[in-house]
């Protein structure tokens, strides 16, 4: 860690010359399948059904050379719109070794959102599972660049589609060789965050990006096969790289769909769970719920935990419930990081701070500027994080204005958070400048949300922002203005606006009526204001 007087770096990392995460992949497969012979690398929790690492890869190439006989190349697009699944990883790798961009969709967004992602995406072919599928055939068939549609599993929902079991052509692993990239610029994953303002758009990842943030888990490899239970779903960044990562540097991966209490806790004791891929409410439920008790919860030895902040006081009931934890690790990052940018070091000579975001990754360049002036801060200064290095987006698809939007003067791509760094070069997040809420570590758009709200007859004015929730992150919250005269009453506008919103984006937190929502003198809604007014409220309760 070096730390100047204003710009905190992480150490210096290597990543293989043919900067292709595909090729990265593969090889770390095929050195696994020697040494591991046919052992179990993924276990699906709900149903006990496992997969090996020899699986993963006969899948994937198999999938892969399918796939190029179908026509696709460098520089296609394929959606992949699933629940977790067995076949989530190896439709993944196979579409990169194609050289072609993998976009990941939740099978949860409403038809308004699964239109507007996939046409910014504009993918060639997409996979889904029964569930996406009969959640999103008509969003699906009205893009018109979708020439293929690939059902997972399930009876098919409707005809013209291909079913999965027809589409893999058997090769030999030995003979195959993914496509060449430009690890540079060539794109792997399109994911969807709506960055610091307005609707969510298409992160553009590359090979180099995803390669990076693969490498740097090498550091947590571990001699003894550790048992990683992951419940965060993969079409999030979070997800994906983390569990793409843990199954290249051999860990078992167990996976469960959605977070049932029972369940979870059942799964760490019949798998012997060693390590926990959670985001805060999680935390917050093992070190709160009474059923924690009831549970063998002693083969975790470690917890971590992003996507959101995770206070100190949370961290300390956990490990007091978590005997043989030795310690509840903390990552900082966002979409267009490539996943994590500062995480905690297990090394006994750095110190680990509770509630901090951690120290920068490899290769990874981070200082806090002056919100208003733009200039460094130096060591526990508040001001707004930016990054620089090969862990940064190459911009936002078909979206120039936004992507340029993102970068300062010298390169650094401004976050939109709030933070510090202290002596030490440990950053600690404390509040956001930008719009996004953050709900179970899921994003929400409040630009999305308001323009449903505003879709009622009765309503003249809305601006949405997250009211702060220990258990959930933030609930989301609409102050609205009525139409003069209009009588729509908060259940009506719930009931309204619920209808249309995904599970994670509907109004958790209620609905105000207000007389005016705050504005700039350029008409944008100045949400610190109405953050304020929840404030307000909540402490006059
Ligand atoms: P996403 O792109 O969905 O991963 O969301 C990224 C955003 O989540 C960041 O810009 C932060 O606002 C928030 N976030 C992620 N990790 C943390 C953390 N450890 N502490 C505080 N906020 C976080």
């Amino acid at each position: 860690m070096i730390v100047d007087k204003v710009v905190t770096t992480g150490p210096a990392l290597k990543v293989p010359s043919h900067l292709s995460f595909a090729q990265y992949a593969i090889d770390k497969l095929k050195d696994i399948c020697n040494d591991k012979k046919d052992e179990v690398a993924v276990i699906n929790g709900d149903t006990g059904h496992k997969i090996t690492y020899k699986q993963i890869l006969q899948e994937t190439v198999n999938i892969a050379n399918g796939l190029k006989k179908l026509g696709v190349k460098k520089g296609d697009v394929i959606a992949l719109c699933s629940e977790n699944r067995d076949e989530f990883f190896p439709i993944a790798l196979a579409v990169l070794c194609c050289g072609a961009t993998i976009t990941t969709l939740n099978v949860l967004y409403t038809k308004d959102e699964m239109t507007h992602v996939l046409n910014i995406s504009r993918p060639k072919i997409i996979f889904s599972s029964e569930i996406g599928l009969k959640k999103n055939i008509e969003s699906i068939k009205s893009v018109s660049s979708i020439e293929k549609i690939i059902q997972i599993n399930g009876k098919l929902v409707a005809s013209g589609i291909i079913e999965y079991k027809n589409v893999g052509v058997h090769i030999n692993p030995v003979e195959f060789e993914p496509e060449d990239v430009q690890g540079w610029t060539d794109v792997a994953y399109i994911l969807y965050s709506s960055g610091t303002t307005g609707l969510p758009k298409g992160v553009m990842l590359t090979h180099l990006n995803v390669l990076y943030s693969a490498v740097s888990f090498e550091s947590e490899e571990d001699p003894f096969n550790t048992v990683m239970l992951t419940i965060v779903p993969w079409y999030h960044a979070y997800g994906l790289m983390s569990s793409i990562n843990y199954i290249l540097i051999k860990k078992i991966m167990v996976y469960l769909n959605g977070f049932n209490p029972l369940k979870y806790l059942s799964t760490i004791q019949e798998y012997k769970v060693t390590a926990l891929a959670a985001v805060p409410p999680i935390v917050v439920f093992l070190a709160k719920a009474p059923i924690v008790e009831k549970y063998d919860l002693s083969s975790v030895t470690v917890v971590w935990c992003g996507a959101a902040p995770l206070s100190s006081e949370t961290i300390d009931l956990t490990l007091k419930r978590l005997r043989n934890c030795k310690g509840i690790f903390q990552a900082y990052g966002m979409t267009e990081t490539s996943l994590a940018a500062t995480k905690d070091i297990d090394d006994d000579n750095i110190k680990r701070k509770p509630g901090a975001g951690g120290y920068p990754l490899q290769g990874v360049k981070v200082k806090v500027v002056d919100i208003d002036t733009g200039k460094k801060l130096g060591p526990n200064e508040n001001g707004e994080i930016c990054i620089k290095g090969p862990i940064i987006m190459k911009g936002y698809a078909g979206n120039e204005e936004a992507t340029k939007a993102m970068f300062d003067a010298e390169g650094y791509m401004k976050t939109g958070d709030v933070g510090y760094y202290d002596q030490d070069g440990c950053f600690f997040i404390v509040d956001r400048l930008k719009e996004l809420i953050k709900y179970k570590g899921h994003q929400v758009a409040p630009a999305a949300v308001e323009s449903v709200v505003l879709g009622h007859p009765g309503v003249a004015e809305c601006g949405v922002v997250g009211a702060p929730d220990e258990a959930v992150g933030e609930l989301t919250t609409a102050f609205v203005v009525k139409r003069p005269g209009a009588t729509v009453t908060e259940k009506e506008l719930l009931e309204f606006a619920n209808a249309r919103l995904s599970a994670v984006s509907r109004l958790h937190g209620g609905v105000i009526f207000v007389d005016d929502i705050p504005k700039n003198p350029s008409g944008k809604i100045v949400r610190r204001a109405l953050k304020q007014r929840l404030a307000e409220k909540s402490k006059s309760k």
